[in-house]
């Protein structure tokens, strides 16, 4: 394929090491003795995601994976620590304990500490001030029933799933059970006892700092213990009001007060759910709802550890080795005034633009071409870029990116909803676009669409439709340095986040403003 960019003679600048944000490690401690638990030495068949040959190794595997998950999502410069176990719990046929997990202590007024006489869990404390407790003192205490796999009458018997990177909607996978833990054990959760209204030692904790009741405009921190114990029963009244959670939550479509989502306060309370998670009623739902949640919906409780005290980026990094052409795309929406090149990438990549890095665009009628560094990029656009440092750099978008915006048409495939992305077209001959998701969640192939104004397309295709059609191909390319060549996403692949991707139109799209429809998942 002779579509790569010309390789311009880059001019190597002087090498300057790259320090990227810090690298979060949470460890899991296993707290079981020999033989049980996450020591189980049962033999077990791998499943997807999870290549573990033992009930033990398994298990550990997807702690690790859910430890990873918010090694991604948080940034600490301390170790995070989780002692972790399975033990067995009760269980019936109908109904029995999963598992929890908690901060295994709450700490106030430490170096740095961003609320005086403020609680805060114990992870968030020590990410905060700097300073890591030892490893003999774990953060974080994790405790899984262990019935569900020896036991036929613990909830019908079937055990726990443990495939990873799947959305199964099981409420037994562990997968997404430890990843939802995990979220408690970092801080999703309130100190007040519920039952008086109590605070630990009569102090605020962070996260009650930010809860808010609408009906009678008080902030938690404010009221009265009697008042709290109201309020936490005050269903849809009870919401969220930090700061970088209100910016965000206009894309739910359901589950705001007066522009604040809301928290799960139900009437009777509900101990151990009531308050510290988001109500259900949040659409989509969100990891921290008190019930099977889906782990790749997290805007909102990323957001709220942010308003916490957590740093962190919610879009994604990636490595982009040195001297390596890579195709891109933007899976979060900048902000709205920091959309340039120079913003997105300018801080990763040290070095002049157009000589120790660069970004190319592609036009089908006009070709290549180079933004500056204060030209911005589109979302649901494709582009090459490149850098000669002598390193490999790691790349984000900023920090206070937006969960890209969608919307909803008979064709998305998502009741989330979806982006279009317009397709350019050249009369009776193929014109090669280069587009990509515009999402941080993997994207099925089989699930993009095309719709067009007229014509075949016009009340939506599939990529074989528009295919036959001559409208759109039903494949696409993307450039792999490692391989090197072009890999091939057609039926039955995965579109993975922050792909740029050749995508053609055909024979018979011009006149058509054909737009492919990429659905958020
Ligand atoms: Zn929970």
């Amino acid at each position: 394929m002779r579509l790569v960019p010309t390789m311009m003679v880059m001019i190597a600048g002087l090498s300057v090491p790259v320090f990227s944000a810090f690298a979060t490690t949470i460890t899991i401690q296993v707290a079981d003795g020999p033989g049980e638990g996450f020591n189980d030495s049962t033999p077990v068949t791998p499943v997807t995601g999870n290549p573990g040959t033992t009930l033990g190794q398994q298990r550990l595997n997807v702690f690790q994976a859910a430890a990873d998950y918010w090694e991604t999502k948080l940034e600490s410069p301390v170790e995070i620590t989780v002692s972790a176990k399975f033990d067995p719990q009760p269980c019936s046929q109908f109904s029995g304990q999963l598992g929890a997990a908690g901060p295994r202590s709450i700490v106030r007024d430490f170096p740095g500490a961003p609320l005086a006489n403020t609680w805060y869990p114990v992870a968030l404390g020590n990410s905060l001030s700097g300073s890591g407790s030892s490893p003999s003192d774990p953060d974080i205490g994790a405790a899984f029933n262990s019935n569900l796999d020896s036991d036929p009458n613990c909830l019908g018997g079937a055990g726990w799933d443990y495939r990873i990177g799947v959305q199964t909607g099981s409420p037994l996978q562990l997968y997404s059970t430890v990843v939802h833990e995990l979220g408690h054990g970092l801080g999703f959760l309130t100190f007040v006892n519920l039952s008086t209204g109590s605070k630990v030692a009569g102090l605020d904790d962070v996260f009650m700092h930010f809860l808010h009741d609408q009906q009678t405009g008080q902030d938690w921190s404010a009221m009265t213990d009697a008042q709290r114990v109201v309020s936490s029963v005050n269903t849809g009244e009870l919401v969220w009001t930090g700061p970088k959670v209100q910016s965000e939550a206009s894309f739910l479509s359901s589950g705001l007060n007066t522009g604040d989502p809301r928290m799960y306060a139900p009437n009777p309370a509900q101990p151990g759910s009531s308050v510290s998670h988001w109500d259900t009623a949040l659409t989509p739902d969100e990891v921290m709802e008190p019930y099977a949640t889906p782990v790749n919906e997290d805007w909102l409780t990323i957001k709220a550890f942010y308003d916490m005290g957590w740093q962190g980026n919610p879009c994604l990094r990636t490595d982009l080795p040195d001297n390596q052409w890579t195709q891109i795309t933007l899976e979060c929406q900048p902000p709205g005034l920091q959309n340039t090149v120079a913003d997105l990438f300018g801080d990763d990549i040290s070095g002049v633009y157009d000589t120790d890095w660069v970004i190319y665009g592609y036009d089908p009628t006009s070709g290549y071409f180079k933004p500056t560094l204060n030209d911005t990029l589109e979302q649901g656009r494709g582009y090459w870029i490149i850098q000669v440092t002598g390193s490999t750099v790691t790349l984000d978008i900023p920090r206070d990116s937006h969960r890209t915006p969608v919307q909803s048409s008979g064709i998305c495939t998502s009741n989330k909803g979806c982006f279009e992305v317009p397709l350019a077209t050249k009369p009776g001959v193929v014109a090669w676009n280069m587009v990509g998701s515009p999402f941080l969640s993997t994207v099925p192939f089989d699930d993009l669409r095309v719709v067009t104004v007229t014509g075949a397309c016009s009340t939506g295709c599939t990529m074989s439709e528009a295919k036959a059609a001559d409208i759109v191909h039903d494949t696409a390319w993307s450039y792999n340095a490692a391989t090197p060549g072009y890999d091939v996403f057609s039926s039955g692949a995965q579109v993975p986040p922050r792909k740029g991707l050749w995508l053609p139109t055909l024979n018979q799209a011009d006149g058509l403003d054909p737009k492919l429809v990429v659905p958020y998942l």
